[in-house]
């Protein structure tokens, strides 16, 4: 039995000293601005595991009115998914994720970011697919106003 899961985050920018980005901090000049360490790319893998088992998202799960996570790792959140999908006997079959920044380059940083999800996670790192994306100098992507994630992933029944 199968499950198909997405989920998608952007978070705001604004000047800094580094990113979060699947766990793993990046030199930047722009700093996500959120609750919790704004780590886009884990919360849309979060939220792609809740969806995939119809169990709401991470707002759902972990207000962001609530001080507990203020500041807080992403990888916690991740691990309550995780352990929620577990629960219900499901394991990862692979995700694909688009990570869409305009500047820092981060395409030097994708497999170091593929091993950290992947190691968080217990799975493979060829389940594990980072794409990083550009927003060609459009829109708020392109203005460096937002840093924006998505993953897809694929739940199986063990
Ligand atoms: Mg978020």
């Amino acid at each position: 039995m199968y499950r198909i899961g997405f989920g998608s985050d952007i978070h705001r920018l604004e000047k800094g000293n580094s990113l979060i980005l699947g766990g793993l901090e990046i030199p930047s000049d722009l700093r996500a601005v959120g609750h919790s360490d704004a780590d886009v790319l884990l919360h849309a893998i979060t939220d792609a595991i809740l969806g995939a088992l119809a169990l709401g998202d991470i707002g759902s799960h972990f207000s962001d009115t609530d001080d507990r996570w203020e500041g807080a790792n992403s990888g916690v959140f991740l691990k309550h998914a995780v352990r929620m999908m577990e629960e219900r006997g499901f394991q990862i079959e692979n995700i694909d994720s688009v990570i869409s920044l305009e500047r820092p380059k981060i395409g030097r940083f994708v497999d170091a970011i593929q091993t950290k999800v992947a190691e968080a996670l217990s799975i493979d790192t060829g389940a594990v697919s980072i794409k990083a994306k550009t927003g060609e100098g459009l829109g708020e992507i392109g203005e460096r106003r937002i840093i924006k994630a998505e993953a897809c992933l694929l739940l199986r029944k063990t």
